[in-house]
């Protein structure tokens, strides 16, 4: 379904990865404890009150078969508490849209075992204009483990949803080859909604996920968009808590969110309106990667080589361009970046660099001395959010540096070329903590003209 692609040394990951829920779950939850995080379940936020300091939560926490009601208070909540939670409703944002019923599907987990489908692929029967059947191979359900999908404009599918009988029927009648139906893990009949917010947070409340954005599940972009709404988030409201970023910083998440939303919201609605009505799967395209998603238009992006575009057109959903690359686009990767500041030069990538915690200024220079006022620029920023690294063109001998973090010489030009640098150029670039490109700028001055747009004055 979708085109293939082989990495890159700037795409290291090209290939989509298909994980269901619990698995998911587990890596996310395994993560969090990483920093001494842990989901409690059992427990439901029912309300809350926010001023302009704090927020306060009441909680219903189950205990046993009893429930204890407790209030807690925070400064800041983030409600990633889906489509149907209460934290979008309380803070009064808007949520519209419409429900598509032409998309009626049933969807679960299955275990059946066919000799005639291979647990490689993702496959298909039918057509999406009329009856159709998708079993994607599932392992994390079972060796015959499926995630399946029924859609038929002519069946009733909230019926066929309730019965397990029904489920291994439809899906036997349109596959030609023997099944033998094992177990139905869970089913659910669903019809998609196309919905998003007008704003993504109201004072210390924020949402993220399916709170903010509805839609359909065609493109798979859903828990794609919402983690990258979290990605978006997490780092501004770190400076902001840190006292190193304003509040007023936090309006970003919306302005940058919004208009990358609201395009996924319609190429996801145009696959599934060509597939219902030509029964065609085409438009799953690389654009579905989400590696070209761009915030050129974002307020707090910096770039002073790029050329303005005339008009108002944001197109955020751009199609990922090795020719081009400006300020609010995805930073690439590289490899093979040698170490020279150290006595043991190790060699690494610039994704093994780039960190959420920093914000990563990259310079490419031939020349050192070229190097030392944008450094010098940089003291004046708090070292624990703000880390650096020159990078040397590959034709580089042996240099001699001032005080930096990290001194690498490009090797095998990976990194020159993916960044679009001529050997004897100096560019600046400055990474977000979310991978985006922040800044290109000239020198020092476009740097502290870049981070006056991040950082409180000191
Ligand atoms: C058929 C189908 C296929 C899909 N395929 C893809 C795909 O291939 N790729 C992709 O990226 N996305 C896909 N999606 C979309 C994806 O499943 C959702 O976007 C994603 O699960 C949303 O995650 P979320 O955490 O924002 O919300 P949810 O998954 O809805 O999680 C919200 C959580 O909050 C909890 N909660 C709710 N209210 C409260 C409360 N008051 N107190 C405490 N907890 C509460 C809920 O119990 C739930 O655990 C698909 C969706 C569907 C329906």
């Amino acid at each position: 379904m979708f085109p293939r692609r082989e990495s890159t040394p700037a795409i290291p990951f090209y290939v989509p990865k298909m994980l269901g829920q619990e698995l998911l779950e587990v890596i996310l939850r395994r993560h969090l404890e990483k920093y001494s995080c842990f989901v409690e379940t059992g427990t439901e936020l029912r309300s809350f009150k926010q001023s302009d300091e704090e927020v306060t939560a009441i909680l219903a926490k189950k205990q046993g078969e009893d429930e204890i009601l407790e209030t807690f208070t925070t400064k800041w909540m983030i409600g990633a508490d889906g489509a149907k939670g209460v934290v979008r409703k309380q803070l009064g944002l808007t949520f519209q849209g419409e429900t598509r019923d032409d998309f009626h599907i049933v969807t679960g987990d299955i275990r059946l075992t066919c000799a005639g489908l291979d647990r490689v692929h993702w496959h298909r029967f039918g057509s999406f204009n009329g009856r159709a059947v998708s079993l994607r191979p599932t392992d994390e359900v079972g060796e015959d483990g499926w995630q399946f999908l029924i859609l038929a404009s002519d069946l009733d599918i909230e019926k066929i949803a309730q019965s397990q009988q029904l489920i291994f029927e439809t899906i036997a009648s349109m596959i030609d080859v023997d099944i033998t139906f094992n177990k139905l893990v869970w089913a659910t009949d669903y019809r998609p909604n196309i919905r998003m917010v007008n704003k993504f947070s109201e004072g210390q409340v924020f949402i993220a996920g399916d709170a903010a954005h509805v839609h359909s599940p065609t493109g798979g972009q859903g828990l794609n968009s919402g983690v990258q709404d979290a990605f978006n988030l997490g780092w501004k409201l770190a400076l902001v808590e840190k006292g190193l970023a304003h509040k007023s910083f936090l309006e970003t998440y919306t302005s940058e969110r919004l208009p990358i939303i609201s395009e996924m919201l319609e190429v996801t609605t145009s696959i599934m309106t060509r597939a219902v009505t030509t029964g065609s799967m085409a438009g799953w395209s690389t654009i579905l990667f989400t590696l070209g998603i761009h915030c050129h238009f974002s307020s707090i992006v910096l770039d002073e080589f790029a050329t303005p575009v005339e008009g108002n057109t944001i197109n955020t959903y751009g199609a990922l361009d090795k020719e081009h690359l400006e300020a609010g686009d995805r930073a690439p990767d590289a490899p093979k970046l040698r170490r020279v500041d150290a006595e043991n030069s190790s060699v690494m990538t610039l994704f093994g660099l780039y960190s959420p915690q920093y914000h990563t200024v990259l310079v490419f220079t031939p020349s050192p001395a070229d190097a030392t006022p944008i450094l010098s620029a940089l003291e004046r920023y708090d070292r624990s959010v703000v880390q650096s690294a020159v990078i040397l063109p590959s034709s580089t001998v042996t240099p001699i540096m001032p005080a930096v973090d990290l001194i690498f010489v490009d090797q095998e030009g990976h990194a020159y070329s993916a960044y679009l640098v001529e050997a004897s150029q100096t560019k600046v670039f400055v990474i977000r903590p979310d991978g985006v490109i922040g800044a290109i700028v000239h020198g020092a001055e476009g740097v502290k003209k870049y981070f006056s747009k991040i950082l409180r004055e000191i």
